[in-house]
């Protein structure tokens, strides 16, 4: 019998997708269900991107585009990171994706061989192990409060092997909330040099961060030759159905990646491409106010949370909050099955998210006040009861 790839053996499918679909069916019977298990902004894409999608439309910019992505754009790209992420970058550093999660992809893919690992901060975001493992290498799972607690650099010394070939730094960080501090980001690079490894910076939350500073640590001296930087229109500018971000990195990166965003897309949607555009022109004050509508949202959950007698820190970005269940039961898929049958609260279980993710669940807030509100109330009539 014919038989998948060997390489996808130990590939898993999201077990976010069976908790939507659950919702969806508790919808569909006509129940009220509080959505905290999502990922997405509640913003809608500023109009006057919808508007040069319109724009690009009627003006046939319907045609094939370079496979990298469209000049004006990539120029436009290379600007914004020098601005605002310090980072070095000229046009032909710069890719357009279909997608953060499609410039990791195509950034691990270029990287790995069978046999390499990568330092992995844990609980992670769950594609990213799916995607190594899914180019034949290894994650190696780092603590991620552990490492904190203990120093990086000691904390990644302990978990790397002889095979460590990259480290995936995720910051503002999903599940947790963590905010890697200036002096954490120093602590990975000088890391990255002393053991020529190449970092994989994943910053889908730049424009998500409440309580310090968003550092690139491709800015750090030294590391815009060693690091692939990916972003995405997702996150900032309410546009996850685009499917539109890029990566930054220099050569011989830059050519693996090339090759991969050809044969995997053949570029991105043209249409897409040119509203991006428009979106990079939005000022940052209209960002920072989007932000500070999140950091209110991240107040009252929290808050409510720790009332309700569920253990929450103050995540210092992103948009999602990850309090400690283990009081209501060790297993935090239990939890979840618990709080969504019975107060028809949707939450992520933290073991999902590796690990070092279990005894917390994930609580996005990335939702209207009202919502969070009921549903905290929700949360709360079922613990007391
Ligand atoms: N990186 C992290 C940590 C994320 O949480 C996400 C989305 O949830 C992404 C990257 C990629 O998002 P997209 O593929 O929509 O750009």
């Amino acid at each position: 019998s014919i038989q998948l790839a060997k390489r996808l053996d130990e590939v898993g499918f999201s077990d976010i997708v069976q908790i939507r679909n659950k919702v969806l069916e508790l919808r569909a019977s006509g129940q009220t269900v509080h959505a905290f298990h999502g990922g997405e902004p509640f913003f809608d894409t500023p109009e006057t991107v919808k508007y040069a999608m319109m724009k690009a439309l009627v003006e046939n910019k319907t045609r094939y585009a370079p496979s990298s992505g469209i000049e004006p754009l990539r120029e436009a790209i290379a600007k914004k990171l020098q601005m605002k992420n310090h980072i070095d970058a000229k046009t032909d550093d710069v890719i357009v994706t279909a997608g953060g999660a499609h410039a990791l992809f195509v950034a691990f893919q270029a990287l790995l061989n069978p046999g390499d690992d990568v330092l992995l901060f844990s609980p992670y975001w769950t594609p990213i192990r799916d995607m190594i493992t899914g180019a034949e290498a290894r994650a190696l799972l780092v603590p991620t409060g552990p490492a904190r607690r203990n120093g990086l650099t000691k904390t990644l010394e302990e978990f790397s092997t002889p095979h460590t070939k990259a480290i995936y730094y995720n910051t503002p960080q999903n599940p947790s909330g963590t905010v890697f501090t200036r002096s954490e980001a120093e602590e990975v690079a000088a890391f990255a040099k002393k053991r020529d490894l190449v970092v994989i910076a994943d910053e889908a939350y730049e424009d998500l961060v409440y309580d310090g500073d968003h550092v690139s640590i491709a800015s750090l001296p030294g590391m815009a030759e060693r690091t692939i930087s990916t972003y995405t229109f997702s996150k900032t500018y309410g546009m996850t159905g685009w499917r539109i971000g890029y990566a930054v990195a220099r050569e011989p990166f830059m050519s693996g990646l090339r090759k991969l965003v050809l044969y995997s897309v053949n570029g991105v949607s043209t249409l897409t491409q040119w509203a991006a555009l428009e979106a990079l022109s939005i000022p940052q004050s209209a960002i920072d106010a989007r932000r500070d509508e999140y950091r209110m949202r991240r107040d009252i959950l929290v808050e409510g949370l720790n009332d309700a007698g569920l253990k929450c820190e103050i995540p210092a970005g992103a948009f999602y909050a990850f309090p400690e269940v283990t009081n209501l039961n060790k297993d935090s898929r239990k939890v979840a099955s618990m709080l969504l049958d019975k107060a028809h609260v949707a939450t992520i279980p933290g073991v999902v998210f590796g690990a070092q993710g279990e005894g917390h669940v994930r609580f996005g807030y990335a939702m209207p006040k009202e919502a969070i509100v009921t549903g905290l109330s929700a949360v709360k009539a079922y613990l007391k009861s």
